[in-house]
């Protein structure tokens, strides 16, 4: 609670501190945030979408713990628990309680049970054996206050504010808008038995995790957009690092979960 009204204060001042470097990097570190969470929390580690070089897996995980949101064990227990109760009781971000509920009320109610570390080893504990993965779960707050105050070295106040509380702020509510937008605005392709839709806007601001009626039907699936026109940049750079030959295994399923997936072979 004192992380989020802290955050958007400080985003309150931006249109008062406005620096080109501070707006920069705000936008570059916004993208990597972006990135990390949606290929390496997400994708990878919630879904184990694909596979890959463990210096790349510890690097996206890293950047996606700079958001601030939680340590990577944390945020992928809070994501399955939702994939397997969507839209239910126990589903953390319920859509059907509402969208400011799905959107952030939920974080504020936490409950003990949810923050218990049995609830993370229950749900993510192949993530809490990765000795990287455990201690970044547990330092990953520090670590972003850390790097508070190398941009406070760089640039002073307006970069803190720009590229620290603007940045996570709006890093916070893009992630939000796919547990609340993508579970009430746009379309549906499959007929899921949660709630969730095909959002384009939200699609555009999180590198491609708006396609969520899609995520629900294919979770496992590198690949969230499924038509030409579902714009998925996670899943163009997914494929650019496969070429690199630093991802591989990488599933795509083509029909629904319970008939057969096929793996993906970059050419
Ligand atoms: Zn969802
Ligand atoms: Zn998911």
């Amino acid at each position: 609670m004192a992380v989020l009204l802290t955050v958007h204060a400080g985003a309150a001042l931006a249109p008062f501190t406005f620096t080109r470097g501070g707006a920069a990097l705000a936008l570059l570190l916004y993208t990597l945030n972006c990135l990390g969470i949606t290929i390496g929390y997400h994708r990878l580690l919630t879904h184990r979408s694909f596979k890959a070089k463990r210096w790349l897996a510890y690097l996206l995980v890293t950047l996606g713990s700079l958001s601030a949101q939680a340590g990577p064990a944390t945020w992928v227990a809070i994501h399955r628990m939702h994939h397997a109760n969507s839209d239910e009781e126990e589903d953390p971000h319920n859509a059907s309680q509402g969208f400011w509920w799905a959107h952030m009320g939920w974080m504020l109610y936490l409950t003990p049970r949810r923050l218990d570390p049995a609830f993370t080893r229950r749900f993510a504990r192949d993530i809490l054996e990765d000795r990287f993965y455990r201690v970044l779960d547990r330092i990953f707050f520090p670590l972003c206050l850390l790097s508070g105050v190398l941009i406070y070295a760089l640039g002073g106040w307006p970069w803190v504010i720009w590229a620290m509380f603007l940045r996570i702020a709006a890093v916070f509510h893009a992630t939000w808008l796919v547990n609340s937008a993508a579970h009430m605005f746009g379309y549906r392709t499959y007929a899921t038995a949660d709630r969730s839709t095909n959002c384009w806007w939200v699609a555009l601001l999180t590198f491609g995790e708006g396609w969520h009626n899609n995520h629900h039907a294919f979770p496992s699936s590198a690949r969230h957009g499924r038509r030409w026109w579902e714009i998925d940049v996670s899943w163009l750079l997914i494929q650019g690092l496969a070429r690199c030959g630093w991802i591989w295994d990488i599933r795509v399923p083509e029909r629904l979960p319970h008939e057969k997936e096929r793996a993906y072979r970059p050419r």
